[in-house]
């Protein structure tokens, strides 16, 4: 009899898959920080999270292990921007520009300089949080004038029900914006990172030329409840235009 496979067997199988150039980024939302510590002595280093106190409590049980880096992978809400950049070095889902500027404030007055993704919609889709790429465009202008923020890449999540051919044509899409952007020449911004994939899509984001790939399910198993689901993230917007 063979049980459920193991941590190591999971991440063993998912490495083979991963060009060497890719991050993989382990999405640890639900799970304790002690199977955390487990991904950490299977050589993860990369982690992501989606909700500041849930990752602000397995940090502190993780404070004996070095060379962590934890991306913030949820929507960061306004009134959470320093505890964010405080417990975060990437910051995955920065989707306009106030909030791009008031992480760029807080992260001066903190002396910190986050990496950012920005996260696009390349297919209209009203559950999602993310930049309509015509609205991200224009807004180049002042992103290239923030200096704090090391705006380095484009996030993407394709929306649900796409077939694998429409999904694989988000995420070249996503490429090919995040190509075009750079070639403009900013200052600032050279859009080099593309966070793309998850555990349903993430082969199909390595072939379109993902660079960092987010993945929970394939490694640690179903999670209880998801944590954030896409149809709750306009919900979670809605309560913060209302707070
Ligand atoms: C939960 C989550 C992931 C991981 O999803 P899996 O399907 O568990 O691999 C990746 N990115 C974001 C933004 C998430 O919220």
């Amino acid at each position: 009899m063979t049980g459920r496979p193991s941590l190591a067997e999971r991440l063993a199988q998912v490495r083979a898959t991963l060009p060497p150039q890719v991050r993989l980024v382990a999405v640890t939302k639900q799970i304790s920080a002690g199977v955390v510590r487990l991904a950490y002595n299977l050589g993860i280093r990369d982690f992501g999270e989606s909700r500041l106190q849930e990752a602000q409590a397995k940090q502190a049980q993780l404070r004996d292990l070095p060379g962590i880096t934890w991306h913030f992978i949820g929507h960061p809400q306004t009134n959470k921007t320093r505890g964010i950049l405080t417990h975060f070095a990437w910051i995955h889902g920065v989707d306009s520009l106030a909030l791009a500027q008031r992480l760029d404030r807080t992260a001066g007055e903190l002396g910190l300089t986050p990496r950012v993704c920005l996260q696009v919609k390349m297919r209209p889709d009203p559950q999602k949080f993310g930049w309509e790429p015509g609205d991200l465009r224009a807004a180049l202008p002042v992103l290239d004038t923030l200096t704090h923020l090391q705006i380095c890449g484009l996030m993407t999540l394709p929306p649900q029900d796409l077939s694998h051919p429409e999904i694989q044509t988000v995420f070249q899409e996503a490429q090919a914006l995040a190509a075009a952007i750079t070639a403009q020449g900013w200052s600032r911004i050279a859009l080099t990172e593309l966070s793309m994939g998850m555990s349903e899509d993430y082969l199909l984001a390595i072939a379109a030329g993902a660079t960092i790939v987010r993945l929970g399910r394939i490694l640690f198993g179903e999670r209880p409840a998801e944590a954030l689901p896409n149809s709750l993230q306009s919900e979670h917007r809605a309560a913060e235009f209302l707070s």
